[in-house]
């Protein structure tokens, strides 16, 4: 999509760099941490939000992924959190479907 951000990662219009990358999925650092480690793991396929997925295989890439990242990096060792916020409500401001991989501090729930 021309207007999006996350898409001009992807295809190399805005440079950035790549915690990790594949055909299907890659891995930012967020810009604003919630956490000293925090990471965006991102479809390369343009999909507005959560809400709009239609091939459930997405959900095994992104997620798979995420949590391969976090054992990789150890994380797993004092836990880590994944969020997708959708929509208004649920807190998105890109309109690019992305899972956020927390680690790093307690952060308790629920959710404020
Ligand atoms: P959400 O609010 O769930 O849509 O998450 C969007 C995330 O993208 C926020 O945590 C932002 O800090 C992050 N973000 C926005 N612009 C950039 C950027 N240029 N590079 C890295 N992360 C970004
Ligand atoms: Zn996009």
């Amino acid at each position: 999509m021309s207007d999006c951000i996350f898409c001009k990662f992807a295809n190399g219009e805005i440079p950035v760099e790549f915690v990790y990358r594949d055909e299907d999925v890659f891995v930012i650092r967020d810009i604003n941490p919630q956490a000293s480690t925090h990471f965006l793991v991102i479809p390369t396929q343009h999909i507005a939000s959560s809400a709009e997925v239609t091939d459930p295989s997405v959900w095994s890439k992104v997620v798979g992924r995420a949590v391969e990242l976090a054992c990789k990096m150890g994380l797993d060792r004092d836990g880590f959190r994944m969020v997708v916020n959708t929509g208004e409500q649920g807190g998105q401001t890109v309109p690019h479907l992305h899972l956020h991989l927390l680690s790093g501090r307690n952060f308790g729930w629920p959710p404020g």
